[in-house]
């Protein structure tokens, strides 16, 4: 429990939960909206804002899905959970294993993991298997393993974790007392656009929304199979999180934007990293690569054919930028500037340009 409810005590009428299942939160969820300062006047939006999910317990939206899932394991006595990883969600499963007692085994693809998600997973006390392969191999592999293991199976293919990242989307329509007009976020595995969309279905038969958004979802062009209409066979991108070139929910995400009258395009990891610095500098937010490609979608909108102008928008930031410290250093080409510590070597350097 946390003080402020977590997403299944704020939605468990929208959830698939039984008097036996355990109402468990790391604080998860009910996360800022910030109204784009900068970048949404320049593209003139009517309001942009950019949801801030790096702000969830352990810095990116795999939570909400992770809190569900781990609590139907809970409920139904299992005593391990299993995931294939680009990071963060091998980080949530990996926290709320050690919460409450379940042994946690992550797969990810050795040498492919931004150094904080990392950090995370040894920090929570996983066991990681370092996979000789991609991400697809380590899942694949995953569901071979599932049953001869007796664990858990968290990935998104798991249903609760779509059911539970589905909560998204009822946030959003309570902050803004209906759904944008739009909708961005990257799609990798494409089980949050999956979610969304769901989410965003439920809350208008529910009668909390009166419209649907059109879902835009951007992935990045080394890593594109839904844009493409083929597997991937070796993903390549600096976002790391959405480096899959075989999506598990392939099929629900083309549904998504299809019903949304929505569109999944790709953009460049040039544009990707341009975003990232965009959303630092101008916004003071800064979101992990793979977050700022639904930013760098937003920008394309325009060529693509779509007007933003005068249009309700959300940007998903999936996760937090210090999970991927090594693309801030590498890429903000900031130099750090030696000083002597006194008075006069100090304004001396600010004088300088
Ligand atoms: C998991 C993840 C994504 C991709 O989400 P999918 O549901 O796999 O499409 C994007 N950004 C971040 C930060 C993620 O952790």
């Amino acid at each position: 429990m946390s003080v402020r409810p977590g997403v299944i005590e704020r939605y468990r009428e929208f959830l698939p939960i039984t008097e036996k299942t355990p109402l468990i939160s790391l604080g998860e969820g009910s996360t800022p909206m910030v109204l784009s300062e900068n970048i949404g006047p320049r593209l003139g939006c009517k309001a942009l804002y950019f949801k801030l999910e790096g702000c969830n317990p352990t810095g990116s939206f795999k939570d909400r899905g992770m809190v569900l899932a781990v609590a139907k394991a809970l409920e139904a006595g299992k005593r391990r959970i299993v995931c294939a990883s680009t990071g963060n969600t091998s980080a949530a499963a990996a926290a709320y294993g050690a919460r409450y007692g379940l042994e946690t085994i992550v797969l990810v693809p050795s040498g492919e993991i931004a150094l904080g998600k990392l950090a995370q997973a040894m920090a929570y006390g996983a066991r990681i298997l370092a996979v000789n392969g991609s991400f697809d191999d380590a899942m694949t592999t995953v569901i071979d393993i599932v049953d001869a293991i007796d664990a858990e199976l968290v990935n998104s293919v798991n249903k609760y974790r779509i059911e539970g990242q589905k909560t998204g989307a009822f946030e959003i329509v309570e902050d803004l007392g209906d759904a944008p007009d739009m909708m961005c976020l990257p799609v990798g595995n494409a089980g949050n656009i999956t979610a969304y969309w769901k989410g965003y279905k439920e809350a208008q038969t529910r009668g909390m929304a009166r419209s649907l958004p059109r879902l835009m979802g951007f992935q990045a062009a080394g890593a594109a199979p839904i844009v493409l209409g083929k597997r991937v066979a070796h993903p390549e991108t600096i976002a790391t999180a959405i480096r899959i070139g075989n999506p598990a929910s392939w099929k629900t995400a083309v549904e998504a934007r299809d019903e949304s009258g929505g569109l999944i395009d790709k953009v460049e990891d040039r544009e990707i990293i341009d975003a990232y610095l965009m959303l630092a500098r101008d916004e003071g937010i800064f979101c992990e690569p793979a977050s700022a490609a639904s930013v760098a979608g937003l920008l394309r909108l325009g060529e693509l054919g779509v007007d933003v102008a005068g249009k309700t928008i959300v940007c998903i930031l999936t996760g937090n930028g210090l999970k991927d410290p090594g693309t801030a250093e590498k890429r903000a080409l900031v130099e750090l500037e030696y000083v002597e510590p006194d008075l006069e070597s100090v304004v001396n350097l600010l004088k300088k340009h």
